[in-house]
C-alpha cells in the first residue's frame, strides 16, 4: 500500500503498529514484537498501562489543552510539585516542553538568559563532549558531538566546543586507575574554559550515562564530582541531559543521584511521559529561577504546546505508578539479570568488545577485533543488520553507530520497560542471540 507519510527511511517504510499489550507491540499483520528498548528508551511502563490511560481520559473529559500563555492547569501544577519533590538537591522549578530536543534548547537559552540577568553578558560559549547526542534541532545538534549526525548540517550550527567523553572502554590508558582516568578527562573541561576565556563560558552540557551515541556508557567514579568542582570554580552552569538516562532508567529516579552531585539545569523527557504523551521538562535550580524572577521576571522562550494538560496528566500518572508499584526495585533486579545474562551469553563472543550500563539501560559494543578494539567498517552497517535481524524475529533492540575518532562504531542498546519479568529478560537474550548468530554467520 502506498504511504503518503514521509518516513525516515523512504525506501522501506515500517510496519504499522496497531495495538500494545504490556511489553509487546502488534503490527497490522498480527505479528508481535517484544519491545526490549522502549522504542528509544521511552516506553518504561509498556504499552497498555491502565492508570496512565485512565488519567489521560479523565483529563481529556475535563479539558485537553489550554494555552500556557493564558492558563496553568492542575495537571501541570501537580506534575511540577511531584518532580520538584523528588528532584536532585537545589532544583526548585520545572519548565515543561514537548520532548528532549526542546528541553535542551530551553536549557541553553535559560543559561544564556541567566547570565544576562546577573550582569555577565560576555558568557556565551557552550562546551559539550565528543560522541554525544543532545537532540536534532539546530541548537541541540550544535552542542552534540556526534559527527555523523552533524556533518551535513554543519554550516547551520552555532559555535560549541567539545572535550573528550568519559568512555573508559575506549580511552582509559593501560595501568591508569578509574579515578586517575576520570580526573584526566574531567580536567579537559578546565583547559577548554581557560582557552575560551574564563568569563566567556556559559555552560557545560553532558549526559550522566551516555545513551544513543555510545550505548549505556556510565562515568567512572569521581568524574562528575570533578566536573561540578570545575563548573563552580569558573562560574559555569552545569546542564545535565537526562532525556534518555533519567526518570528511573538506571535504577535511581535521576541517573546523577549515583554521582553525588546535582546540575544547575537538568533536562528530562522520554520516560517522563512513558511514551503515552510527548512531554519533556527542564528542572531548574533555585539560583536560576531566582535570577530570572528577580530580574526581568520573564523567560524569553516558549512553545505552543508547552505544559499541555493531557501530557502533564499522563506524565503525573506515569510517575506515580512507578512509585506506587515500586518499579525502580524491579529496574535494579531485572537490570542485574539482564547484565548477567548478556555477560554469560556474549562475554566471550568474538565480536563483543564491551557489555556495560546501569539498571535497565545496558549496552553491548560490537568490535571487529576484541584485542585491538578495532571497529567494523561502517560500510558493513553491522548495527543496522542486527536491528533488522532482531526485528524479523520479533525483538526491538536499539542498535546504533557511535563515533569513534570520526569513524562510526556499532553498539546495541537495551532499555526494556520497567515492568519486565525474569522470563522476559531471558527471552530478550535468546532472541538477541538468534539475531547475532544470523548476522555474524551471514557476514562470516
Ligand atoms: N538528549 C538525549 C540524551 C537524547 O538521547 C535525545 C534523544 O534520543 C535527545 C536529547 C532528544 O530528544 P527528542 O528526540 O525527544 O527531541
Amino acid at each position: 500500500m502506498k504511504s503518503h507519510v514521509l518516513h525516515r527511511n523512504s525506501l522501506t517504510p515500517p510496519p504499522r503498529a496497531v495495538s500494545g499489550d504490556g511489553i509487546y507491540i502488534t503490527d497490522a499483520q498480527g505479528k508481535r514484537y517484544l519491545d526490549a528498548c522502549g522504542g528509544a528508551a521511552v516506553s518504561c511502563l509498556g504499552h497498555s498501562d491502565p492508570a496512565v490511560r485512565a488519567a489521560m481520559h479523565a483529563q481529556i473529559d475535563q479539558i485537553a489543552y489550554a494555552h500556557s500563555g493564558f492558563f496553568s492547569s492542575d495537571a501541570m501544577e501537580e506534575l511540577a510539585d511531584d518532580l520538584v519533590a523528588h528532584a536532585p538537591e537545589g532544583i526548585a522549578k520545572a519548565y515543561f516542553v514537548s520532548g528532549g530536543s526542546e528541553a535542551i534548547e530551553a536549557s541553553l537559552k535559560m543559561a544564556r538568559q541567566y547570565f544576562l540577568e546577573i550582569g555577565q553578558p560576555d558568557r556565551k560559549y557552550v562546551i559539550a563532549r565528543r560522541q554525544s547526542y543532545h537532540g536534532n534541532t539546530l541548537g541541540a545538534l550544535s552542542v552534540g558531538g556526534n559527527m555523523w549526525r552533524r556533518q551535513q548540517f554543519e554550516p547551520l550550527l552555532i559555535n560549541a566546543s567539545h572535550i573528550a567523553p568519559c568512555y573508559a572502554y575506549r580511552d582509559q590508558l593501560a595501568g591508569e586507575t578509574d579515578v586517575a582516568y576520570g580526573l584526566r578527562v574531567a580536567n579537559e573541561l578546565e583547559a577548554a574554559i581557560l582557552e575560551l576565556g574564563a568569563g566567556s563560558v556559559a555552560a557545560f552540557v553532558a549526559e550522566p550515562v551516555v545513551g544513543a551515541t555510545s550505548g549505556a556508557v556510565a562515568p567512572v567514579p569521581g568524574y562528575f564530582k570533578r566536573i561540578r568542582e570545575i563548573c563552580d570554580q569558573y562560574g559555569v552552569l552545569l546542564i545535565l541531559d537526562e532525556v534518555m538516562c533519567g526518570m528511573g532508567r538506571t535504577g535511581t529516579l535521576h541517573a546523577i543521584e549515583q554521582e553525588g552531585i546535582s546540575g544547575d539545569l537538568q533536562t528530562i523527557a522520554k520516560g517522563l511521559g512513558a511514551g503515552y504523551q510527548p512531554i519533556g521538562a527542564v528542572l531548574v535550580s533555585q539560583k536560576i529561577d531566582d535570577a530570572i524572577a528577580s530580574g526581568s521576571g520573564f523567560f524569553q522562550h516558549g512553545h505552543t504546546y508547552q505544559g499541555h494538560a493531557t501530557a502533564c496528566a499522563a506524565a503525573l500518572a506515569a510517575q506515580r505508578t512507578i512509585r506506587e508499584r515500586d518499579l525502580l526495585t524491579n529496574v535494579v533486579k531485572q537490570g542485574e539479570l539482564l547484565a548477567d545474562g548478556l555477560h554469560d551469553r556474549f562475554g566471550q563472543h568474538p565480536f563483543v568488545g564491551d557489555i556495560r550500563g546501569r539498571g535497565l539501560f545496558r549496552g553491548v559494543e560490537l568490535v571487529a577485533d576484541r584485542e585491538t578494539k578495532e571497529v567494523f567498517d561502517p560500510a558493513r552497517k553491522i548495527n543496522a543488520k542486527i536491528k533488522k535481524a532482531a526485528f524479523a524475529r520479533g525483538l526491538m533492540a536499539y542498535p546504533m553507530g557511535g563515533t569513534i575518532d570520526g569513524v562510526r562504531g556499532d553498539h546495541v542498546l537495551f532499555a526494556p520497560p520497567f515492568i519486565v519479568t525474569e522470563d522476559d529478560v531471558a527471552k530478550i537474550i535468546d532472541l538477541f542471540e538468534l539475531a547475532m548468530n544470523n548476522v555474524f554467520t551471514a557476514e562470516g
